[in-house]
């Protein structure tokens, strides 16, 4: 066994659990976070069946289960005329014993995770402590750490990059994050208005050429739960009108009643992206999560796919510094979520986007009528099923040597 810990970069969702995937192995870790505190963003709110399994392989599936809403139907919708399609998790009740959506917010992940690592005395997390480069020789990897009281640096057996879309470590890898961004910019609020009085299961796509939109409940304060809603902008609106009253309103009231005012609990705005690094491993040094891997968030996939990538990784690294694997066993680490992301993540998220906003008439009836027939035939939506719940992606994942 090395005697350096592994140094993990980015105290986001991904970085815990690559960090408890570690510490149940018995490994060293050194968790460095760049904020004072685990960030409470408001992004990730969906987790599919497969990531629940694996977080209760870590021990902590159930704590997040507790804070969760089960969301086991979710709908396609054509803006005017109302449901297309409805999916029922249930049917594929053979495949997962968590046969439905959770909808939690990802920083509950975040501290369920820091809480479980407190019992691992091989484990420390240094907050306010930001990964600034690093140097790499046969032997390990020196990381440079900016710190409140200056820099250090901390030797390490490895370094993983889960320091998020703009990557201290995957620049200082010097690796492509190959792709594109979306021209326009995504408006999100949350209203506590219960939009099953609606007819709306607690997830739910619309389609319409300009105002197309997605919904999911999340955990507050109590049932019913708020309301959680996404919409595309035009690219050239400013910010400030993105987030004015007078256009979160109309939004809303373009598909709900037009009648109320609509309490809106929270409101931001922000860019989408479809990237995947070049590479995930330049020899010590690897990458998982959003510093490997972005797409939109139609599908509730991007963190999930981290999820994945820390429990494969946590597997491969622990078997390598164990010396029951040769080093070149991570490019199979790299090889399974690489291509897994690229072939479901990427593609189902583009899809998704296509279908709600498709502009020419013909071809978005011809397309939600697809949706429909995959519906209402049996063998075709429990196939849509596996992968939309990403049960596919990671059987296809474990296939690939
Ligand atoms: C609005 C929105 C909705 C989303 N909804 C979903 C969804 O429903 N389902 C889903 O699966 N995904 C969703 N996503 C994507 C999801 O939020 C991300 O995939 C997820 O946050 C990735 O986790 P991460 O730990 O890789 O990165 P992050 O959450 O970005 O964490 C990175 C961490 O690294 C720290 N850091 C950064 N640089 C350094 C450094 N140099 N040194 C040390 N620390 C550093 C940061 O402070 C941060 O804590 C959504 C995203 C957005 C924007």
């Amino acid at each position: 066994m090395e005697k350096n810990p592994v140094v993990i970069a980015g105290g986001g969702p991904v970085g815990l659990v690559t960090a408890l995937s570690l510490a149940r192995k018995g490994i060293d870790v050194v968790l460095l976070e760049g904020e004072a505190d685990i960030p409470r963003d408001l992004r990730a709110g969906t987790f599919h069946p497969p990531t629940v399994e694996m977080l209760d392989s870590l021990g902590v599936g159930a704590r997040l289960l507790e804070q969760g809403i089960k969301v086991p139907e979710w709908q396609i919708r054509d803006r005017r005329n109302g449901v297309v399609a409805q999916f029922d998790l249930g049917m594929i009740g053979d495949m997962t014993p968590h046969p439905f959506r959770l909808h939690c917010e990802q920083h509950k992940l975040s501290r369920i995770a820091y809480d479980a690592l407190a019992q691992y005395p091989n484990v420390r997390v240094l907050f306010s402590h930001r990964c600034t480069g690093y140097t790499q020789d046969n032997e390990g990897v020196t990381v440079a750490v900016a710190t409140p009281s200056g820099t250090e640096e901390i030797r390490a057996s490895y370094l993983v990059g889960t320091d998020g879309a703009r990557s201290t470590v995957r620049k200082e890898m010097g690796v492509e994050f190959e792709g594109f961004t979306w021209p326009e910019r995504f408006l999100v609020f949350a209203t506590p208005y219960d939009l099953r009085e609606q007819g709306f299961t607690g997830n739910a796509y619309i389609a319409d050429p300009d105002e197309w939109c997605a919904i999911f409940i999340q955990p507050h304060e109590g049932p019913p739960g708020i309301w959680r809603i996404a919409f595309p902008t035009k690219s050239e609106m400013s910010e400030e009108e993105i987030l004015s009253d007078e256009f979160v309103q109309s939004r809303i009231k373009g598909f709900l009643k037009p009648e109320i005012d609509y309490e809106i609990a929270y409101r931001s705005v922000y860019r989408v992206h479809q990237r995947v690094a070049a590479d995930f491993r330049v020899k010590r040094v690897l990458l998982a999560g959003d510093s490997a891997h972005v797409n939109n968030p139609l599908g509730g996939m991007g963190l999930n796919s981290g999820i994945h990538d820390a429990v494969n990784l946590g597997d491969k690294l622990s078997a390598v510094l164990a010396g029951e694997q040769e080093q070149d066993y991570l490019d199979r680490y790299v090889r399974q979520r690489r291509l897994t992301n690229i072939e479901y993540v990427q593609a189902i998220t583009i899809r998704n986007k296509r279908l709600l906003e498709e502009r020419d008439p013909l071809v978005r009836q011809e397309r939600l009528n697809e949706m429909r027939d995959i519906a209402a035939d049996p063998d075709k939506a429990r196939t849509y099923l596996l992968n939309s719940s990403m049960i596919a992606s990671v059987r296809r994942a474990q296939e690939i040597q």
